[in-house]
C-alpha cells in the first residue's frame, strides 16, 4: 500500500537516505528543502519549519498532491556549536526553534489528518547526545533530549487514536553535520564506539521504516538508539 509520507530535510543527508528508503518500498515522498536544487524523485515542497506559514503551505501542497500525510518523519535539525560561555542568547533559541519548535509545527499539522484517518506514525529524529550530553553542544542536546519528551507526551495522548510516536536517536553519521569535525575529533569518537564507525545514513533510515511498518504496530514511546554502542546504558 502506497503511503502519503513527508520527510523533513529529505533533501540531504540522513533525510534524504530516509526518503529514498520509503520511495523504495512504493510510498509517495514529500521532502522539505530551503534552498538550492532538491534531489530527483519525490515531491520537494519549499519549506523553513521555523516559519509557521511555510510549514502550512508545504502541507497544503502535499495534500493536494498525495493526500493527507500518513507518516511524518521530523528530521530536519541544526547544530551551532558553542562552549555555554561563550553561546548567544540566539546560538540557543535559534537551534531548539528548528529542532523543536519546529519539530512541534510539523507534527501538529500533520495531526490533523491523522485524527481524521484515526491513523498515523510520527519518527522524531533525536541524537544520541540527547542522553548523552556533549561539551559545547548544551543547545542542541537540549533541543534533542526534548524531542522524547514531546514524543512520549503524545504517545499517551494520541495512542488512543492509533497514531505512534517514536524516536530515532542516531550515533555519528556521515553527513555534512559531521564534515565540520577534524580528523582527530572523529578519531576520538570512532575511539568510544563499540561497532568502531560512524553510521551510513541507510542505516539510521532503515529503523526508521521498521517503526512507520506494520511490523511495528505496537511500538510507541520508544527511543531506538541506532549508535553502534555508543549510548548504551542510557
Ligand atoms: P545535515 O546537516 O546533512 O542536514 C540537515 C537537514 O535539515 C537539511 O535537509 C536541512 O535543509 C534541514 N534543515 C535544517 N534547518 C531547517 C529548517 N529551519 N527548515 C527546514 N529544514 C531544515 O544533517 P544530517 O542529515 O546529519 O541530520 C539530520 C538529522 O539527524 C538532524 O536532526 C540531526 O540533528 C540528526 N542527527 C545527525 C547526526 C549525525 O551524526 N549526522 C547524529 C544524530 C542526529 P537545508 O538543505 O535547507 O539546509
Amino acid at each position: 500500500m502506497s503511503r502519503s509520507v513527508l520527510v523533513t530535510g529529505g533533501n540531504r543527508g540522513i533525510g534524504l537516505a530516509i526518503a529514498r528508503a520509503f520511495a523504495d518500498a512504493g510510498d509517495k515522498v514529500a521532502i522539505t528543502y530551503r534552498s538550492g536544487e532538491p534531489p530527483a524523485g519525490f515531491l520537494a515542497v519549499k519549506c523553513d519549519i521555523t516559519d509557521p506559514e511555510q510549514v502550512e503551505q508545504a502541507y497544503k501542497e502535499i495534500e493536494d498532491r498525495h493526500g493527507p500525510v500518513e507518516v511524518l518523519v521530523a528530521n530536519a535539525g541544526v547544530t551551532k556549536d558553542q562552549l555555554l560561555m561563550r553561546m548567544s542568547e540566539d546560538d540557543f533559541t535559534s537551534v531548539i526553534d528548528t529542532n523543536l519548535t519546529g519539530t512541534f509545527r510539523v507534527v501538529k499539522r500533520a495531526n490533523r489528518g491523522m485524527l481524521r484517518a484515526k491513523k498515523g506514525r510520527v519518527v522524531l529524529i533525536s541524537s544520541v547526545v540527547g542522553l548523552l550530553g556533549s561539551a559545547g553542544q548544551a543547545n542542541y542536546a537540549a533541543s534533542k533530549a526534548a524531542l522524547v519528551g514531546f514524543a512520549r507526551s503524545l504517545a499517551r495522548e494520541l495512542g488512543s487514536r492509533n497514531i505512534t510516536f517514536n524516536v530515532v536517536a542516531p550515533g555519528f553519521v556521515d553527513t555534512d553535520m559531521t564534515k565540520v569535525l577534524s580528523d582527530e575529533q572523529r578519531q576520538n569518537i570512532v575511539a568510544q564506539v563499540p561497532l568502531g564507525r560512524y553510521a551510513r545514513p541507510e542505516e539510521i533510515a532503515a529503523a526508521v521504516r521498521f517503526l512507520a511498518s506494520d511490523d511495528a504496530s505496537y511500538i510507541t514511546g520508544a527511543v531506538i538508539p541506532v549508535d553502534g554502542g555508543l549510548g548504551m546504558g542510557h
